[in-house]
């Protein structure tokens, strides 16, 4: 059976009980009921039904309408009053039931706040009137009013309407989960005692000051237990309460009209409420903490997220204001070498050693206005640091308004590379210019030759200087392409086997009709590496050439090449050996720098690029490459590659 089944029968069984207990506890006053439970079960039916259908909504009522009539009619009320009584017994909490969804402006039945508390009563009170001014109340006639009989029987009324109806909203329509620490069981057990003790102690002798007295449990329960046992222990207190007017010697009834036991009704209603509403609140700042608690985690993450974006970014992000410095990241610190001072009035320049582009101090007052007041989008060159560790960097500001403030989000973007490549690139430019003249000149000063004499044997020699020359020009360009491309830096590694790569090598070298300048190869190349392919060849490629440039012209180029397994686990290191001119002396590092050219030696001379970018395909696969003098005459390349 189902949680909202079982709710179903038990509100249903006790319905079919309440008008029974009302109608027959008349004990000391035979106008006034002891126990009246008839509207508030009906109200609490009615919430557990609301949501049926229209049609089955009304069978409900006219169900309860039959239970009520059936009850009256077995206790001796004549037919017709028994209707009366039955239709008015249904109507009371239907109106009470309508008046309160209606009043309180917002789906559901639990109370959130007083105001909803409020809103229970006053539907309580106004409905339990109702059921008087119709003459709903058994042996009120409507010729008695106004008196003090309706008065009880309305207080009677709305007292079992309300706390019934605000216990069960609590415990049937709750659905949330406690926000508030369930206590201990000898916590719970204590406090059921007491407030045994308490009701006893109030209901003992109404006459009594000690009504009081149920204010304890309801303070103590009210602070200490979660809403849900607040309202489980309202109802402990409602029904050991009830219990006592079943007592003999009843001390619960009336003596008289408005005696002291009717103090005690409103103080269980106040009570009740006092208890739930104090539970209610607890159990709203519990959750507004924990909201608090959750916002402020997830501000933290954000912030924490935001920071380490900025922390991740290459460019510095500083976000000044009337104040001074408000916030920067990690990558200022390190483009400024150092971290910032918040003070507005800190000298930029003079803090941290900021130049113009060709060495002097950057004047502050420019770079301060730019900063704080500038345009949007205004930028400046900035040198910083010396020699060496000298950088560039373009500082850019912008205004940003948030929340009402406005501040000034400055952006520094380090422009060294990007310098360095535009000066490099005019000058690979005038570079390539200048060596594709040099051939130029030769093709030129020949062609001059045949047309003087086109005689067959100028003609012969000029073609072959010219074919030299055009050599020479297709020689710099590919340099030129390679490159560009390697600059790029895509790499597209496989398993690839050394001896493979060499053979094909001098399969294409010796179809392009190289033969003449091919040189003599000893290969050892046992070992598999993984790697680009491509790269490797052009790396190999121009090692080959160069061994064959830098071979004495009337020497039979020699290229030895073997693969070992490197002292490093995982790399194969490769030799490239020739018999040639040699490096020049002291500079085996300087070979491989871009546009570094020895003196000239050997066949022919080339851009000053071929090591360079021989030495970066082995750093974009994680190698090293270095080279020597062979003592026995020629030069070593060594590079290490990843073995497959
Ligand atoms: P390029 O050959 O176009 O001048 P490289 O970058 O290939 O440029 O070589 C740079 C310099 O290194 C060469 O000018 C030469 O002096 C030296 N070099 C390169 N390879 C060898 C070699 N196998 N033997 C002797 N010197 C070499």
């Amino acid at each position: 059976m189902g949680r909202q089944a079982a709710r179903l029968w038990f509100v249903v069984g006790c319905y079919l009980l309440a008008p029974y207990l009302g109608l027959d506890s008349f004990e000391v006053d035979p106008r006034i009921a002891e126990v009246w439970p008839l509207g508030g079960v009906g109200f609490v039916l009615l919430t557990v039904v609301w949501g049926l259908p229209r049609r089955r909504l009304l069978l409900v009522l006219a169900a309860m309408l039959v239970v009520c009539f059936v009850t009256a009619v077995a206790l001796g009320e004549p037919p017709a009053y028994a209707a009366w009584f039955g239709l008015v017994a249904v109507l009371q909490p239907w109106v009470m039931a309508a008046a309160y969804r209606r009043l309180r402006g917002a789906p559901g039945w639990v109370p959130r706040h007083a105001a909803d508390v409020g809103t229970l009563l006053a539907a309580a009170i106004a409905s339990s009137l109702l059921v008087g001014l119709l003459g709903g109340y058994p042996g009120l006639a409507v010729t008695d009013l106004p008196s003090k009989v309706l008065l009880w029987w309305v207080l009677r009324n709305a007292v079992f309407s309300f706390v019934g109806g605000l216990i069960f909203c609590v415990l049937f329509h709750r659905e949330r989960t406690e926000a508030l620490p369930a206590s201990a069981w000898y916590h719970r057990v204590g406090l059921a005692a007491v407030a045994a003790l308490c009701v006893v102690g109030t209901y003992h002798d109404p006459s009594l000051p000690l009504s009081w007295l149920l204010i304890v449990p309801s303070v103590w329960g009210g602070m200490t237990l979660t809403v849900r046992g607040t309202a489980w222990l309202t109802l402990y207190v409602a029904l050991v309460a009830a219990g006592m007017t079943y007592l003999p010697q009843n001390q619960f009834g009336y003596v008289g009209l408005l005696p002291a036991a009717s103090i005690v009704d409103l103080l269980v209603v106040a009570s009740s409420a006092f208890a739930l509403l104090l539970a209610l609140m607890r159990d709203q700042r519990a959750r507004l903490i924990e909201e608090l608690a959750e916002r402020g985690r997830e501000s933290e993450a954000q912030r924490s997220l935001l920071e380490a974006v900025l922390d991740a970014m290459d460019e510095g992000v500083v976000v000044v204001d009337d104040q001074g410095v408000r916030s920067h990241n990690s990558a200022t610190r390190q483009l400024l070498g150092r971290p910032l001072p918040t003070d507005r009035a800190m000298a930029w320049s003079e803090t941290f050693g900021l130049q113009t582009l060709d060495g002097r101090l950057f004047d502050d007052a420019t770079l301060r206005r730019v900063l704080y007041e500038g345009l949007d989008g205004e930028r400046l060159e900035v040198r910083v640091g010396h020699g060496a560790d000298a950088r560039v960097l373009e500082v850019s500001a912008q205004s940003v308004s948030h929340g009402g403030d406005a501040s000034r989000l400055l952006l520094l973007h380090d422009v060294t590379a990007q310098r360095a490549r535009v000066r490099e690139l005019s000058s690979f430019a005038s570079m390539v210019a200048h060596d594709l003249r040099g051939p130029l000149t030769v093709l030129d000063g020949w062609l001059e030759v045949v047309e003087d004499d086109p005689g067959p044997e100028q003609a012969d020699a000029a073609l072959a200087r010219a074919r030299d020359a055009s050599e020479r020009m297709r020689q710099v360009i590919e340099d030129w392409l390679n490159y560009a491309v390697v600059q790029e830096g895509r790499l597209h590694p496989e398993v690839v086997a050394l001896d493979q790569v060499v053979t094909g090598l001098v399969e294409s070298r010796r179809s392009a009709g190289l033969d003449h300048d091919e040189p003599r190869f000893h290969l050892d190349l046992p070992h598999r590496v993984r790697a680009d392919p491509g790269l490797l060849r052009q790396l190999l490629d121009n090692l080959v050439d160069n061994a064959v440039k830098y071979t004495a012209a009337d020497d039979v180029p020699l290229v030895s090449m073997r693969s070992r397994a490197d002292d490093e686990p995982g790399w194969v290191r490769v030799e490239v050996a020739d018999r040639g001119v040699g490096i020049p002396a002291g500079q085996e590092e300087q070979i491989f720098e871009e546009f570094h050219r020895g003196p000239a030696e050997g066949r022919s001379q080339g851009t000053g690029l071929g090591l360079a970018l021989t030495r970066r395909i082995v750093g974009m696969h994680g190698g090293r490459m270095t080279a020597h003098r062979n003592p026995e005459g020629g030069s070593t390349f060594v590079f290490t590659v990843p073995a497959a």
